[in-house]
């Protein structure tokens, strides 16, 4: 069995990740989500290990400590942080694991790690990411108005990552990102073992013949 592949997944707020990771898991087999270590407070309806493990300052600064986790980063006046050792269980397994995290997390991953897929999801304009903030009904015109100025920051990594995914119909956005990591599966750089075989196959049977 080939190791699975890593992908980070950054987008602005509103850009529709969490529904699209949800109905890729859903969609196809061998993905695995990696779930952070965050020191916000849980919002209402979200669960201990389920959206984070949701942890105090010192807890997070304790696993910065212990090398627990593969990146992390402050984000809004929190720390957030992927746990190494759930993500490299899975990677063993064969699991693809998809990373859910802002960009200086990403650019941390990628430079551990290079052969990680960046890929960065975005509305297909600007209107249209205000339109899905209000759309939410969640949020008051402040916070609405404070992402879409934090999108503006945002906006200035986007050509740092490998892809840009547009998300307009959802099935076609997940069928995209399925097959983009397919993709990457099939570089040769991931295909060593086959290349291997085949070369010894191909020679055997030129000495067979001499
Ligand atoms: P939220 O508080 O809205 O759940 O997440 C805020 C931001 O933190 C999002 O952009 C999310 O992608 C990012 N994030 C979540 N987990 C991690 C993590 O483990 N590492 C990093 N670097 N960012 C994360």
């Amino acid at each position: 069995m080939s190791k699975g592949l890593l992908t980070v997944l950054s987008g602005f707020s509103g850009a529709g990740k969490g529904t699209l990771m949800a109905r890729l898991l859903e969609k196809y087999d061998g993905y695995a989500l990696s779930i952070s270590a965050t020191t916000r407070s849980p919002r209402p309806g979200e669960q201990e290990g389920v959206h984070y493990f949701y942890r105090t300052e010192e807890e997070f600064l304790q696993m910065i400590r212990e090398d627990a986790l593969l990146e992390h980063a402050c984000y809004v006046g929190n720390y957030y942080g992927t746990p190494a050792a759930y993500v490299d269980r899975m990677l063993e397994e064969g699991k693809d694991v998809i990373l859910e995290i802002e960009i200086q997390g990403a650019l941390k991953v990628k430079a551990k790690r290079p052969d990680t897929i960046l890929i960065f999801v975005t509305p297909p304009s600007a209107d249209e990411l205000e339109k899905r903030l209000t759309g939410r009904g969640t949020e008051t015109p402040e916070v609405i108005a404070g992402r879409l100025k934090r999108a503006v920051e945002e906006s200035e990594g986007m050509d740092k990552y490998d892809y840009i995914l547009v998300n307009d119909d959802l099935e076609e956005c997940v069928d995209r990102l399925h097959s983009l990591i397919r993709a990457q599966h099939d570089r040769a750089c991931f295909q060593g073992d086959f290349i291997t075989a085949i070369r010894r196959e191909l020679a055997e049977r030129e000495e067979k013949k001499a």
